[in-house]
């Protein structure tokens, strides 16, 4: 019996905490102790797509969100058989500003994902380094945020306004949205700094920060050019380890208890080959999407 899925943002306006990484492979350890999985990416730097070998595709999930096409029309097959990615693209930069007049302007993804909630026991959303309105869409559409937090000296700077900005969703626009939890990346034990975060994290956030932690591990930034997840590409590193833990967490958390279900067969593709397609030179898209005008005000 099919159940309404758990959709969870990947969010945090810090660029560069591992926001990607996390949403990637947490998906891939989802689908691997079959779940059935949907990866949204909605950063137009589109890593979240390159890092499954997903390239140009004809049609994106900003088609979707304008309502051009359903999800399943967008929905692109992976290695996993259980997990399904609605890439990203360039268009997405323009959705943020042509969005800002629309109707229902937050709510398009939420409307997008409603038919496909039924077909997926999760629903991960990759969200973009910003406040703006395609991490808005996200917060409207989540039942809960997951917050990936680098443990650097910054860390804890801008999470204010981001917790800020979800009371403000969970009071206008989306009352159910909950914090799913705090995942500690980038993490080097032998560094002093990252104890010394870490152990502030923990006193303010207690128990919400999950007691795995995701080491720096070289074969985690490897892993995205061979357009794999790192379960994929090396399950015996430590980063493929600390995600399969962390993401057993997340499952103890939510407290999924439905048998394994298999994603939805997806339509034959139209003007696809069927195959996804393969990125041609892997994440070369700009870094720079400071899309945080027409936000939260
Ligand atoms: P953006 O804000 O630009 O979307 P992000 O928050 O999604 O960035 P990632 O792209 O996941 O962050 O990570 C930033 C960089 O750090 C990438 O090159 C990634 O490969 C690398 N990285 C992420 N996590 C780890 C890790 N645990 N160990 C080593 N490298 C990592
Ligand atoms: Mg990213």
């Amino acid at each position: 019996m099919a159940s309404r899925s758990r959709v969870i943002a990947v969010v945090n306006q810090k660029g560069g905490v591992g926001k990607t990484t996390t949403a990637v492979n947490l998906a891939a350890c989802f689908a691997a102790s079959e779940r059935a999985t949907l990866l949204v990416d909605l950063d137009p730097q589109a890593n979240a797509s390159s890092a499954f070998g997903i390239g140009d595709t004809p049609r994106q999930v900003y088609d979707a969100i304008i309502g051009r096409c359903v999800i399943k029309d967008v929905a692109c097959p992976t290695a996993l058989s259980h997990l399904h990615v609605v890439p990203a693209g360039q268009d997405l930069v323009g959705a943020e500003v042509e969005l800002v007049s629309a109707m229902s302007r937050e709510r398009r993804l939420e409307s997008a994902l409603a038919d496909v909630r039924e077909d997926y026991e999760l629903i991960v959303i990759d969200c973009p380094p910003s406040l703006g309105l395609l991490t808005l869409n996200a917060l409207t559409a989540a039942d809960s945020i997951l917050i990936p937090l680098q443990c650097e000296y910054y860390a804890l700077e801008g999470l204010a306004r981001l917790l800020e900005t979800v009371d403000l969703v969970r009071a206008h626009l989306n009352p159910g949205v909950a914090l799913e939890g705090i995942a500690l990346t980038m993490v080097d034990l032998r560094n002093n700094l990252s104890r010394q975060v870490e152990r502030e994290v923990r006193g303010h956030f207690g128990e919400k920060v999950y007691r795995t932690r995701i080491p720096r591990n070289v074969r985690l930034s490897e892993a995205p050019s061979h357009g794999k997840p790192i379960i994929l590409y090396d399950i015996q590193s430590r980063g493929a380890v600390a995600y399969l833990r962390l993401a057993e967490e997340v499952l103890s958390g939510i407290g999924q208890v439905g048998p394994p279900r298999k994603p939805p067969e997806l339509p034959a593709p139209g003007a696809e080959t069927g195959e996804s397609p393969v990125a041609s030179g892997g994440p070369d898209l700009p870094e720079e999407s400071d899309l945080s005008e027409g936000g939260v005000r």
